[in-house]
């Protein structure tokens, strides 16, 4: 049995040299067994990791497997005078959009993956005015609150992308869920009685707004921005 001459560590008949440090092994007392096998392989040897975009090809084949065997339940089993499979297909899809298709890392930018998932969105909605022929409630309320949310999200990624500050980009994300509610409940409201009057989305506008205004105030101290930034890892 030998030990490194400089870290001390316990070394393996089969060592010619420390693992730990690199220190040559020379002991004349127990010379360095070079027939048996070492403890551990010289090799470097690791299962690659599952790309992203395999993971994202075995999903959507889930996805169109479930989606097809709704399909085939719906129209012979289970209620086909009602079009139920279409909701989980189209829901698949949505889902599909927003989540998957990113994963395919196809040369697209943030703002046209925006687009295409606001679209994906108005077309799934309308596909249920559709078949409950809602098209009233379409064009006067889903449209405009998906316009609405694509507006304020859309424009808090341009304003918000690629900016250093994570404080700023929270306040920011904080303040237009705000003023999205706010202007949800018009919207709901304008659609519901035709009359506007403000109740649950003042409540959540006023916790958006008390938790902007201490980020805000950290925001503006330096020396707690640094602490805020030291413990969060920002
Ligand atoms: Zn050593």
């Amino acid at each position: 049995m030998s030990y490194c001459v400089n870290c001390g560590v316990e070394l393996d008949k089969t060592a010619s040299f420390c693992p730990l440090c690199q220190t040559p092994v020379n002991n004349p007392v127990s010379p360095v067994d070079r027939t048996s096998p070492p403890p551990f392989p010289l090799n470097r040897q690791e299962v690659a990791p599952v790309s992203k975009k395999e993971l994202a090809l075995v999903i959507s084949t889930l996805m169109a497997a479930a989606s097809a065997s709704c399909g085939i339940m719906n129209l012979f089993f289970f209620s086909p005078q009602i079009p139920w499979s279409a909701y989980v297909t189209g829901g698949l899809a949505l889902v599909w959009v927003w989540v998957i298709l990113p994963l395919f890392k196809l040369k697209l930018r943030a703002a046209e993956y925006f687009v295409l998932d606001l679209a994906a969105t108005a077309a799934y909605v309308a596909m249920i005015a559709y078949t409950v022929n809602g098209w009233q409630w379409y064009i006067r309320l889903a449209l405009p609150v998906i316009a609405l949310f694509g507006a304020l999200f859309g424009g808090f990624g341009v304003v918000f992308w690629n900016k250093r500050s994570t404080l700023t980009g929270c306040m920011g994300f904080i303040g237009c869920v705000g003023v999205f509610l706010l202007l949800l409940e018009l919207l709901l409201d304008l659609w519901v009685t035709k009359q506007y009057s403000p109740g649950w989305s003042i409540v959540t506008a006023a916790v958006c707004v008390s938790l902007i205004l201490p980020l805000s105030v950290i925001r503006l101290r330096p020396a707690l921005r640094e602490e805020a930034r030291r413990r969060f890892h920002l």
